[in-house]
C-alpha cells in the first residue's frame, strides 16, 4: 500500500527537520528559521500519522485539534515573555499527560485482549512511570513560578531518602508488572506513587533553579514519549523523544554550569530555603548607594568611549529593548563603542535577553557571552545595567557565605563607573542583597527602566 512507503518517508523528512532545527536554535541569527523549520516538520508527521490505517476515528481527532487550537493560540500569542517558564512547564504537563494517557489505555486494551507481554509492559511502565511524575512536577514547577504556590523550597525532615524510597517503590512496581504483566493493581499503585513522586522531587527545589528542573521535566517528557514510541510501535515518537529527552538533558546540565551547580545539588540540594546557614537577607549588602540624574548619566555616556549594556529580567517586565537599541545607536552615532554582555540565565529563560534584543533588531554581532564580556570590563568606561541584579551580583565570586556563592556572574564591578537602572530597592529572582550597587563606582538612576530609558536618550541627544 502506498501508505506504506508514504509514512516512514514522511518520518524521515520530519526526523530531518527536526535535526535540522536543532540545529539552527543554537545560534541567534538562525534561530527563527530553525523554529519554522520544526514547526514544518511537525505538520508533515502530524499529517503522515494521519494517514495510519489503524485511526478509528477521525471526528474524535477533528474535536482534539479544534479544542487544542483554541487553548494553544491565547498560550501562544499572548502569554507575556516574562510568563515563559510557567507556560512551558504548563505545556509540558499536558505532553507528559498525553503520553501517560496513552500509555494506560495500552495497558488496559492488552489487558481485556491477553495481549500483555513483558516486553510491551516494560516500554508502557517506563512511559506511564516518566509520564505521570512529569505531569505532576510540571504542573509544581508551573504553580511556583506563577506565584500559586510558595517559590521558596518546602523542605521538611528526612525528605531526601523519602523521596529515594518512593523513587525506589516506583520501580519496583514497573519490576513487579514487566514479571506478572497482568497485576493491574501494582500498575495503578505505579501510576499513583509516581505521580506524589513529581509534586515531592519539585516541592524543594525553588528559586533560581526552577530553569533548570523544568528543562529536567522536558526531558522526561521526551524519554516517556520514547517508551510511548516503542509501546504503540511508531518510530517518529521514538525519534522526536529522544532528541527532545537530549536535548532537555544538554540544556539542564549546560544551565546547571552556567549557575556553577552540579545536578544532584540542583535536584537535592534546596537551594534558596530559609534556613540559619544561608537565610538571603542576612547577607545584606553594607554602604550607601549614591543616587544620578539623568542629565548627569546622559553626559557621562555621551562623552564614554567604550560602553557595555548588561540587560536584565528588569528590560523584559518594562519592554525597554527599543530604547536600549537606540542608546547604543546614539553613544554609537557619537563615536563610542557599544556592547550588550549576555548572561546565560540573565531574564527568566534561556535566551530571553537574545530574544528581545533580537526583536529590537540590535545586530548579532553586539550580542556577547559571558565567557568573552568578562575580560572585557576593565577597559570600559561605563557599564549600564538595565534591570539587572543576580546575574552582576559580585557576592557570588567573593562572598562564600552567599546563598549564590559559585554561580558565574558578569564582572561588571572591574568597569572605570558603572550605572545601574532600576525602580528601588527590589531585590533579583534569588532574594539575595547586590554590592555592587553600594560599590563606590556606582551611581543608581532609579525609575522604570524603558521610562529611564526615553528620558536618557533625550538628554544624550542635546549633549
Ligand atoms: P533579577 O536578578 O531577577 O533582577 C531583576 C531586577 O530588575 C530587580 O532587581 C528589579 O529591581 C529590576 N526591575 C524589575 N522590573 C523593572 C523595571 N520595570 N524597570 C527597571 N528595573 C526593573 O534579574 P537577572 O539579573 O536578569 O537574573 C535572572 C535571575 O532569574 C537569576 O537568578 C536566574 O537564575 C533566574 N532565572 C533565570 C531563568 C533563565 O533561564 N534565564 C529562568 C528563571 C529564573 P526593582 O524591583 O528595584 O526595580
Amino acid at each position: 500500500m502506498i501508505t506504506n512507503t508514504f509514512i516512514p518517508l514522511a518520518y524521515l523528512l520530519s526526523t530531518f527537520l527536526f535535526i535540522i532545527a536543532l540545529r539552527s536554535l543554537s545560534k541567534p541569527e538562525t534561530a527563527r528559521r530553525g523554529m519554522q523549520l520544526a514547526a514544518f516538520g511537525m505538520v508533515v508527521a502530524v499529517v503522515a500519522t494521519l494517514f495510519n490505517a489503524k485511526i478509528v476515528s477521525y471526528e474524535e481527532i477533528l474535536i482534539g485539534v479544534v479544542i487544542g487550537s483554541i487553548l494553544g493560540y491565547p498560550l501562544g500569542m499572548w502569554v507575556p515573555m516574562t510568563a515563559m517558564p510557567q507556560r512551558i512547564a504548563f505545556s509540558h504537563a499536558f505532553g507528559a499527560l498525553a503520553a501517560t494517557l496513552v500509555g494506560v489505555g495500552e495497558y488496559y486494551i492488552g489487558l481485556k485482549a491477553g495481549t500483555l507481554a513483558s516486553g510491551q509492559v516494560t516500554a508502557l511502565g517506563l512511559e506511564v512511570l516518566l509520564g505521570s511524575l512529569t505531569v505532576t512536577g510540571s504542573f509544581m514547577a508551573f504553580s511556583k513560578l506563577q506565584g500559586i504556590l510558595p517559590g521558596r523550597p518546602l523542605i521538611f525532615p528526612f525528605q531526601n531518602t523519602l523521596n529515594l524510597l518512593f523513587l525506589a517503590a516506583a520501580v519496583a512496581c514497573l519490576i513487579w508488572i514487566v514479571m506478572v504483566p497482568t497485576a493491574a493493581p501494582v500498575f495503578a499503585t505505579m501510576i499513583g506513587i509516581s505521580l506524589l513522586i513529581g509534586i515531592l522531587f519539585v516541592i524543594r527545589i525553588g528559586g533560581a533553579d526552577m530553569p533548570v528542573v523544568i528543562s529536567l521535566l522536558n526531558s522526561y517528557a521526551g524519554l516517556a514519549a520514547v517508551a510511548t514510541g516503542f509501546a504503540i510501535n511508531n518510530n517518529i515518537l521514538i525519534i522526536v523523544g529522544a532528541l527532545d529527552g537530549a536535548s532537555g538533558m544538554i540544556l539542564s546540565i549546560a544551565m546547571s554550569k552556567a549557575m556553577n551547580r552540579s545536578f544532584t545539588n540542583v535536584i537535592f540540594g534546596g537551594f534558596g530555603a530559609v534556613s540559619a546557614a544561608s537565610d538571603a537577607s542576612s547577607v545584606a549588602a553594607s554602604g550607601e548607594m549614591s543616587v544620578i540624574s539623568v542629565e548627569d548619566a546622559a553626559l557621562r555616556l555621551a562623552y564614554a568611549a567604550r560602553v557595555i549594556i548588561v540587560p536584565g529580567y528588569g528590560l523584559a517586565v518594562s519592554q525597554a529593548q527599543h530604547q536600549a537599541r537606540e542608546l547604543a545607536d546614539l553613544i554609537e552615532k557619537r563615536g563610542g563603542d557599544v556592547k550588550f554582555a549576555i548572561h546565560p540565565v540573565a531574564g527568566r529563560m534561556p535566551g530571553h535577553m537574545n530574544v528581545l534584543l533580537a526583536e529590537a533588531n540590535v545586530p548579532y554581532d553586539k550580542l556577547i557571552d559571558m565567557e568573552d564580556i568578562n575580560e572585557h570590563f576593565s577597559e570600559t568606561d561605563v557599564v549600564v545595567v538595565i534591570g539587572a541584579n543576580d546575574v552582576v551580583n559580585p557576592a557570588a565570586l567573593t562572598n562564600p557565605a552567599s546563598p549564590i556563592y559559585g554561580m558565574p556572574v558578569l564582572k561588571v564591578s572591574d568597569a572605570k563607573s558603572i550605572i545601574v537602572l532600576k525602580r528601588g530597592q527590589g531585590k533579583g529572582f534569588s532574594g539575595v542583597e547586590n554590592d555592587l550597587f553600594v560599590n563606590p563606582k556606582t551611581s543608581m538612576l532609579y525609575g522604570d527602566a524603558r521610562q529611564s530609558l526615553i528620558d536618557l536618550n533625550i538628554q544624550i541627544k542635546n549633549v
